[in-house]
């Protein structure tokens, strides 16, 4: 499905983007990996199946711009990249600090930015690739105690959309997903309750897996999904928040 594609997926070393990693390995990609820890990334990158694990910090826009020119110019080419490093920490309105909305936004909208901004000018030599981001269900319908998340994710969405808009006639599609709740290291935090809560309001009555999403991810980097841009898939069970 994937044969001879080259891969960059960020955040890579554990949850979703390992997930993706994997999956796009096992559909035929070359896969590179990131994460900020270069150890950790070079593990996942071994147990993803991965050509290799870099460290990076997508907070860093000309460390994103050095290393995405790097791999075009390792691989030959970028087809594919999955800006999927994020963060989430959850506060009430009036328990949010200004450190919490700087590492937010920095980390979710500034850095799913510069991975765009970066994969789109290693793509536009060749007019074609196709970019995911991570949005989420809370982007779309805001949720309490998530105010900084959810706005954040509100941002990712639009990214896609807007991104779609401009770069579709360089041949580049652009997409979002926007999980619901899925079983991985970010939403860990949750109580049983919590957990109980969100799928009994799941038709399909469970929370998510990280593979429920990279095989989304999977079948929109392909060229399946050739005339599909500028959307944000939901992947969440039919959840209702
Ligand atoms: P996770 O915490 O398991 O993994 C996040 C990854 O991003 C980690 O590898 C982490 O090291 C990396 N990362 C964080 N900050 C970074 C930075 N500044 N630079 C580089 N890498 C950084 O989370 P996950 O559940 O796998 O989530 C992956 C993405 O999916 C995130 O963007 C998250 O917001 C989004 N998402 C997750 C859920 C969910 O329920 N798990 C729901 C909706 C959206």
């Amino acid at each position: 499905m994937l044969d001879g594609k080259v891969a960059l997926v960020t955040g890579g070393t554990r949850g979703i983007g390992l997930a993706t990693a994997r999956a796009l390995a096992e559909a035929g990609a070359t896969v590179v990996l990131t994460g900020r820890d270069e150890a950790k990334a070079k593990e996942a990158a071994a147990a993803a199946g991965a050509a290799s694990g870099l460290s990076l910090d997508v907070t860093d826009a000309k460390a994103v711009s050095t290393l995405v020119r790097g791999v075009a110019k390792e691989h030959g080419k970028l087809d594919i990249v999955v800006a999927n490093a994020g963060i989430m920490e959850d506060a009430l309105l009036g328990m949010i600090r200004e450190e919490l909305v700087d590492t937010t936004l920095s980390t979710n909208v500034a850095g799913t930015l510069h991975t765009v901004q970066a994969a789109a000018r290693a793509m536009m030599r060749k007019k074609t690739g196709a970019i995911v981001v991570l949005a989420s269900i809370v982007g779309e319908y805001g949720s309490a105690g998530q105010t900084v998340y959810a706005a954040s994710k509100a941002a990712v969405a639009n990214i896609a959309r807007s991104a779609a808009k401009e770069l579709g006639r360089s041949g580049i599609r652009v997409n979002a997903v926007a999980p619901g709740v899925i079983d991985t290291d970010l939403t860990s935090g949750l109580t049983e309750d919590a957990k109980a809560e969100n799928i009994g309001k799941t038709p399909l009555a469970r929370l998510g897996t990280p593979e429920d999403v990279a095989n989304a991810i999977r079948f929109l980097v392909s060229d399946d999904a050739s005339f599909i841009t500028g959307q944000v898939l939901g992947i969440d069970g039919g959840l209702v928040l």
